[in-house]
């Protein structure tokens, strides 16, 4: 019979207080089922993976939980899958959930705002309407997605926008792909998707990625201290539309001339890294070697280019297919295109 199947990783939607006051994941799949708010009329079955609140998940973690997608969808009565997991790093989870997605059935991200002893807990209505989207015909297609709140968005581009609230996600550069309400589906738009990666690749434990902050006064301490650590990418967070200043530009150009891959994002919230100023700015930082990645933000960023790391090798493969999935030299392209306008 055509079923759902939910996988459990832990989270808030899992977590009770312990006796010293901090609320930990503590409940398993069958609990949070059991507290479902409306009958199911399709068989659903849970599965346990993990049981840890998302901030203390390290990238293999991730890519252990989404081979247990993979193994959930072996199966071909089973419509779609569930995945019940801490909203902290939950885009980063499903991002890369997305990026090794071969299939046409859903798979479904959600979680919770409020823990599972609270009264008021958003996580029961939340999983039951995962539930339903996983199960839902027209989320065939759509890839890895995130429900929460009642919102329904592709995982590429979506992140956690609110600490507490119950909306906590959104996707600043795209919007939902639709919405979900006792139990019915609507979508109304349709992502574009890259071609998947190939997951036998996906070993991402000894990858290692970090992310560097550009604020006013930054030097290149950090950027030299994560190289000499063994970074074989940095995830640069650039001011703006993705600036620096000229000792993190030299920096970068030494990185990147080691081998080292710099991928360019930016802390603003929506809008795309583009190379438009010198003196350290994007121009630079471009010209320098670091390759911009359109509207990605830094944790995904970071997702991608750990994940091609461990897909490529080669650095220069790498920079290519990094490109290519964030939108080719967006940064780039806008330079020549305000050049033609003046
Ligand atoms: N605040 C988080 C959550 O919603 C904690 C975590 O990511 O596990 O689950």
């Amino acid at each position: 019979m055509r079923r759902v199947v939910v996988l459990s990783t832990g989270g808030t939607i899992a977590s009770r207080r312990d006796p010293s006051g901090a609320s930990v994941a503590s409940d398993g799949v069958a609990a949070l089922l059991r507290r479902l708010p409306i009958a199911l009329d399709l068989p659903v079955d849970g599965r346990d993976v993990l049981c840890l609140g998302s901030y203390l998940l390290a990238p293999a973690d991730m890519a252990g939980i989404v081979r247990e997608i993979r193994r959930a969808l072996a199966d071909d009565s089973v419509l779609g899958v569930v995945v019940t997991h801490g909203t902290d790093t939950m885009e980063e989870t499903a991002y890369l959930a997305e990026l090794v997605h071969d299939d046409p059935r859903p798979v479904v991200f959600t979680g919770a705002q409020r823990p599972a002893d609270a009264p008021d807990s958003d996580g029961p209505r939340n999983l039951a309407d995962a539930i339903a989207v996983a199960a839902a015909p027209d989320a065939r297609g759509l890839g890895v997605l995130i429900t929460f709140d009642g919102a329904v968005f592709a995982a590429q581009g979506t992140r956690k926008t609110h600490t507490v609230a119950p909306a906590a996600f959104s996707a600043p550069d795209a919007g939902p792909l639709g919405r979900v309400r006792d139990g019915a589906v609507s979508i109304t738009a349709r992502p574009v998707r890259n071609p998947p990666l190939d997951l036998t690749a996906l070993d991402l434990a000894d990858i290692r990625v970090d992310v560097v902050a550009c604020y006013p006064g930054a030097d290149a301490t950090v950027l030299n201290a994560v190289a000499a650590a063994g970074a074989r990418g940095v995830v640069l967070v650039g001011t703006g539309a993705g600036n620096a200043n000229p000792a993190i530009n030299a920096a970068v150009a030494r990185l990147t001339a080691d081998g080292v891959l710099v991928a360019l994002s930016t802390r603003a919230a929506a809008g795309p890294v583009a190379g438009i100023y010198g003196n350290g700015g994007g121009l630079d930082l471009l010209a320098a070697g670091a390759v911009p990645t359109g509207v990605l933000r830094p944790s995904q960023a970071r997702i991608l280019l750990t994940a091609l790391l461990a897909a490529y090798r080669d650095p220069v493969r790498v920079a290519e297919e990094l490109a290519r999935r964030t939108g080719g030299s967006f940064g780039a392209r806008l330079d020549s295109c305000l050049a033609e306008r003046t």
